[in-house]
């Protein structure tokens, strides 16, 4: 980074966390610090990029700016008050814009978080992310990470060096969430904009507002206030250690696309994929997953071949009604449950590891 903005960001970075702490002190007293714990968690913090990690040209670049430029160390080192909630550590495991997050940086990724919450000098993971993909991660460590310790991602939807950067202020939430003996057995969270959202069911619905992550209509898990976390409700979807899946010898996943439904559909990407060799296809249909008379005979030469297919929706919210707008008894498809396409891709890359089963992979659809 250029010297000029690097002192932009590092000013940037300090502004927005006098703001953390002024905002305190407005507070009443029980909420103006955190509870002082017996001793101080400690929780690493891994840095993926993104835009929490990026840098514009002036401090009013809100689009158009470069993700992943900043290190997790200046990242720490912007937000002092991390100091007064844990004891800190930083590992960069990638440098990346979250477009270009893949299936092979998420293995590496997760057997970390493994190893680190195997130790008991470890208390929490946080790790930063670019928003694009973020709830992708999260519900993959969901499916994947072997402990009931605080797992937390998080983003910034306004690079570091903006005018008001959210970053600071989220990065602060993250670390306190992970340190917090409440966030314990919760499943991977999330946590933007003051608010605890699920894995499973969280997804980012704005291009670019603070308030971009959501979840419709189940509704978030929590609030963070006066520096404390406020939970109000869970999922009764089994995760982290409760999972069946072990990634831990795996160096890849079995090829899963995604197949997008609109008027006029034609089958020439779901044909491209299979011939290009996926073992499962993820069909995001229209309405309550509908499927186009002129796929229905792609789909069906798919199965045939022993391609696992998965209907989803499109809508992004809703049950996927088995054996609704499609017989998948009949054709042996599966139903993604309430999976937007992008997590059910996941859940289903996960499922074939185990098993080619459609019955099997059915029950994990309405587990996990
Ligand atoms: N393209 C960026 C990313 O996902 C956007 C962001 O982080 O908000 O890395």
């Amino acid at each position: 980074m250029p010297h000029q903005s690097k002192r932009q960001f590092i000013t940037r970075l300090a502004v927005a966390s006098a703001f953390v702490a002024m905002g305190g002190m407005s507070l009443p007293a029980w909420a103006d610090a955190p509870a002082a714990p017996a001793r101080l968690a400690n929780v690493m913090i891994l840095a993926t990029g993104g835009t929490i990690a990026g840098s514009g040209a002036t401090s009013t670049t809100t689009v158009g700016y470069t993700a992943a430029t900043v290190g997790v160390q200046q990242l720490i080192d912007a937000v002092p008050e991390l100091k007064k909630v844990a004891h800190v550590s930083g590992e960069q495991v990638v440098q990346i814009a979250s477009e270009n997050m893949n299936n092979e940086t998420w293995l590496t990724l997760a057997k970390r978080v493994n190893v680190l919450l195997a130790r008991s000098d470890v208390d929490g993971i946080v790790i930063t992310h670019g928003t694009d993909t973020l709830e992708e991660t999260a519900y993959f460590l969901d499916l994947v990470v072997k402990s009931h310790k605080p797992v937390v991602l998080v983003g910034a939807m306004r690079p570091s060096t903006a005018i008001s950067a959210d970053g600071p202020i989220n990065l602060y939430n993250a670390v306190l969430l992970a340190a917090s003996p409440e966030a314990v057995g919760k499943g991977v969270m999330v946590t933007l904009n003051d608010q605890i959202q699920a894995a499973r069911e969280v997804t980012k619905t704005n291009t670019s507002t603070l308030d971009s992550f959501k979840t419709p209509e189940l509704g978030m898990l929590g609030y963070i206030q006066g520096s404390r976390p406020f939970f109000y409700r869970q999922s009764t979807r089994k995760n982290t250690a409760d999972t069946e899946f072990d990634i831990s010898n795996l160096t890849s996943l079995p090829q899963v696309d995604i197949v997008y439904g609109y008027a006029n559909m034609n089958p020439l990407a779901l044909d491209a994929f299979v011939a290009a060799g996926a073992k499962g296809i993820v069909h995001a249909g229209v309405g309550d997953g509908s499927l186009a008379t002129k796929v229905v005979p792609s789909l069906k030469a798919a199965r045939a071949k022993g391609v696992v297919i998965v209907r989803a929706s499109r809508v992004g919210q809703g049950i996927l009604a088995r054996n609704g707008e499609a017989n998948d008894d009949a054709l042996d498809f599966v139903a993604a449950d309430t999976l937007n396409a992008q997590k059910a891709r996941i859940l289903l890359m996960l499922a074939l590891t185990k098993t080619a089963d459609t019955k099997e992979i059915q029950r994990m659809f309405y587990t996990y």
